[in-house]
Order: structure tokens, then C-alpha cells, then sequence
């Protein structure tokens, strides 16, 4: 059996970076099992003008190199691989990279949520130069421009009627006549002038790859196969996120969804050592900040639950749970 490490962190986003500078301070020697293509969502962004403390704004994979080597200067340490399956079923857990088994007496998940894309070449070219997964994060940089918003449930919804804020007409793109979005948000985009509605229609190509900025979205009509060219400078998926956690919804509690569930105000999930951070347990937020936020607090549990268990050696694998409470329903409006 190999060294047991205190605390292994899967995932290199905000969340997971941010764990592994706290537990790095906290002499915790973290391994932070950050996956092939680390870095996580900000990496296909480009400017992030929202995290404090960059009143000048920052690059997206910029911020996260500097999250990653401030967790470095204190002694994380990382594996640039992707988990490929986890054992919590006793201690010390195992966490598997193919063959190679690293054990800890403590994991934090944070492997994040991705956006759902919309499965185009076009698209992934000219991600970050025009086309968006996050009207929060770039709705700004369309002040007084035509953008393109694919999707029709309660994200596009949303995410159309805070672009109309700054945009000069958003277009939404939906491949069914009806809505999944709530009839509020739905009635709520319908009642604002600037925002149009095109049904029954896919985007088949965006325009402008090789002018390296979106120019337009070739689109077609799925009744009658019929194509056009609508000109826009952005295209906002907003198709939905899948949270990143297939290695674990056998073991740990999870939504309907697949977000992991941690006990209201820690990031302790059903097994006592096991935290999660991030967007992999937060599908309201999303936001880097939130991501690092919670990140602090799960080192912090983790530290915490470190440092009593040397006192308990025979405390029991799964904790108990308070019952379950509501959703809060501002989550929902
Ligand atoms: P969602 O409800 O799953 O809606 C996704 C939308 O994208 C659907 O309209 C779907 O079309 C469309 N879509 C999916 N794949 C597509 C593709 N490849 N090409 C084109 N269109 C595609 O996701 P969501 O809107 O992110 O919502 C997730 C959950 O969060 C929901 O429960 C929602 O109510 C909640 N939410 C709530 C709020 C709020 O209340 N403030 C805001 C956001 C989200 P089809 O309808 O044809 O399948």
C-alpha cells in the first residue's frame, strides 16, 4: 500500500485550487488531482471582469495559472490527470488516476459543472471570441450589439433578459415551438422589446472562424430544412450544465441532476470525510467567486474533520444527517 496522504483534492477549478491553497497553508500537503484539461470553466472564457480583486479585469486561464501557483508556493502538490474512478466505501479512500491508487483520509470533490455545448466545430473555435456560455460573465462586452441566445428553458430565459440590459436585440433560437422555461420567465422575456424569438430552428454553423470573431449564425428551419444567415457578433449557449460527477453518484448523495448534496452550511457530503466544492454542489451560483468561496470552506472542513478524527479513531464512515430541508425558494424564482 502506498503513502497515505491527509487530503487529496479532485479537480482543478476555483473550487479545487482555492482547497488547495488553504490546505497547503494549513500543512495538509494536499495532492490536488487536477485532470487532464485543468482549470475548469474559466478556461473558456476570456476576459473575467467580475473576480474582485482584478479591478482591470483578467483572462480567464491567466486567473486560473495564478490560482494554481499560489496553491503551488505553498506546497500543493498536482497530478495533470483525470480521475478515473474513487472507492469510498472504506478508509483511507482510494482514488484511482487508470492503475495508479492514491490513498488519503480525507477528499474534497470539486470537479466542477460544464455548460452543455452545442456539439459544433464552428462553435469550439470561437469559444471565448464571441461565443459564450455565461451571460453573468460576458453579457458586457455586447453593449449595444445584435447576440444570439440558443436554448428554451429557464437558463436561456434568464440569461436573454440580462443580455437585453445591454445588448441592442437578443435573439432567442429554440428547436421546439414549445417552451420547457416557466411560464414567468418565458412571459417575462416575451413582455421586453428587445428580445425576439425564433422557434423551431437550430443553429448549424456560427460564422466567422475565419475572421476569428463570431459574425453571424447560419441557422435552419427544422420543419422545412430551409437555412438562412441571421448576422449577430455573439451566441450565447444556454442549453444547460451537467455537473462533472459520473465517478461518484454511486457513492455519494446526489440530486436528480447529479449535483452533489452537502449538508446545508459546510461541504460535508454523506460520508464523513468526503467534501464537495464548487459548482459540482452548486447549481444556483456558478460563479468563480462562489467556486473559490466554497472551496475556502471545504479545506477548512476538511482541516477541522483532520484534526478531530486523531481523537476519534473509530468515528463511524457515515455521518448522520439532519433532515433534509427545503429548497430555499428564492433558488427557483
Ligand atoms: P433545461 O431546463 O434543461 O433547458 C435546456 C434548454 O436547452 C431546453 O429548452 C432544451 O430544449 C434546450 N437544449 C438542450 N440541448 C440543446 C441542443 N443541443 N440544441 C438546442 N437546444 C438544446 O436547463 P436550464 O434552463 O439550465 O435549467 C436547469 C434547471 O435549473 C431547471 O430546473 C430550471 O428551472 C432551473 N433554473 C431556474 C432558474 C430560475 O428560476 N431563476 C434559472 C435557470 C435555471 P428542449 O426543451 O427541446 O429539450
Amino acid at each position: 500500500m502506498g503513502e497515505v496522504r491527509e487530503l487529496i483534492i479532485i479537480g482543478g477549478g476555483p473550487a479545487g485550487y482555492t482547497a488547495a491553497l488553504y490546505a497547503a497553508r494549513g500543512d495538509l500537503r494536499p495532492l490536488v488531482i487536477e485532470g487532464f484539461q485543468w482549470g475548469g470553466q474559466l478556461m473558456i472564457t476570456s476576459d473575467v471582469e467580475n473576480y474582485p480583486g482584478y479591478p482591470d479585469g483578467v483572462m480567464g486561464p491567466a486567473m486560473m495559472q495564478d490560482f494554481r501557483r499560489q496553491a503551488e508556493r505553498f506546497g500543493a502538490e498536482f497530478v495533470s490527470d483525470d480521475v478515473t474512478r474513487v472507492d469510498f466505501s472504506e478508509r483511507p479512500f482510494k482514488v484511482y488516476v487508470e492503475d495508479d491508487e492514491y490513498l488519503a483520509d480525507a477528499v474534497i470533490v470539486a470537479t466542477g459543472a460544464s455548460a452543455r455545448q452545442l456539439g459544433l466545430e464552428s462553435e469550439v473555435a470561437l469559444q471565448g471570441r464571441g461565443v459564450s456560455y455565461c451571460a453573468t460573465c460576458d453579457a458586457s462586452f455586447f453593449r449595444d450589439k445584435d447576440v444570439v441566445v440558443v436554448g428554451g428553458g429557464d437558463s436561456t430565459m434568464e440569461e436573454a433578459t440580462f443580455l437585453a440590459k445591454f445588448a441592442s436585440k437578443v435573439t432567442i433560437v429554440h428547436r421546439r415551438e414549445d417552451f420547457r422555461a416557466s411560464q414567468i420567465m418565458l412571459n417575462r422575456a416575451r413582455a421586453n422589446e428587445k428580445i425576439e424569438f425564433v422557434t423551431n430552428a437550430v443553429v448549424d454553423e456560427v460564422l466567422g472562424v475565419e475572421e476569428g470573431k463570431v459574425t453571424g449564425v447560419r441557422l435552419r428551419d427544422v420543419r422545412s430544412q430551409e437555412t438562412w444567415e441571421l448576422p449577430t457578433t455573439g451566441l450565447f449557449a444556454a442549453i444547460g450544465h451537467d455537473p462533472n460527477t459520473k465517478l461518484f453518484l454511486d457513492q455519494l448523495e446526489h440530486d436528480a441532476a447529479g449535483y452533489l448534496v452537502t449538508r446545508p452550511g459546510t461541504t460535508e457530503t454523506n460520508i464523513l470525510g468526503v467534501f464537495a466544492a464548487g459548482d459540482v454542489q452548486d447549481h444556483v451560483y456558478r460563479q468563480a467567486v462562489t467556486a473559490a468561496g466554497s472551496g475556502c470552506m471545504a479545506a477548512l472542513d476538511a482541516e477541522r474533520y483532520l484534526a478531530a478524527r486523531e481523537g476519534h479513531p473509530h468515528a463511524a464512515l457515515t455521518a448522520p444527517r439532519p433532515e433534509a430541508e427545503p429548497e430555499p425558494e428564492t433558488a427557483q424564482v
